[in-house]
């Protein structure tokens, strides 16, 4: 067994490339082969959010705190509260992260296949964003 403990990773910053706005990730994890589950807690404060992306296998959110919006491509803007569990099937393309006035947290599961659980893609515009 390992026990990955509470506090021993450092906290960092969501990297602008893949977010807009403030972010912060902590506890991330990656099980080993062949096991494929891994990911990470991730808060957003708000009018943060990631940018359209996708999971080759899909991915799971469990909001924990906050108020947040999601968006699969194509289907309307979402709210997501704590205790919500959030399934975007695979590579589908889509983002997630606080809304204009809240901040956000979840705990983001996802399976690699050949070693990547992300695709990432362009920025989430204002526009799209706050459209819905
Ligand atoms: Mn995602």
């Amino acid at each position: 067994m390992k026990i990955l403990r509470s506090g021993s990773q450092p906290v960092k910053a969501g990297p602008a490339e893949y977010f807009t706005g403030e972010v912060t990730m902590e506890m991330e994890f990656a099980a080993e082969t062949p096991a494929r589950i891994g990911g990470l807690t991730v808060t957003f404060a708000p009018g943060a959010r990631t940018a359209w992306h996708s999971h080759p296998l899909g991915q799971t959110v469990f909001v924990t705190e906050g108020e947040g919006w999601a968006q699969l491509d194509g289907e309307p803007r979402q709210v997501i509260r704590p205790g919500d569990i959030v399934w975007f099937p695979p590579n589908r393309r889509h983002w997630h992260g606080a809304t204009a006035t809240s901040a956000m947290t979840h705990l983001a599961i996802a399976e690699s296949l050949d070693g990547s659980r992300v695709t990432w893609e362009d920025h989430v515009s204002d526009a799209d964003y706050l459209g819905g």
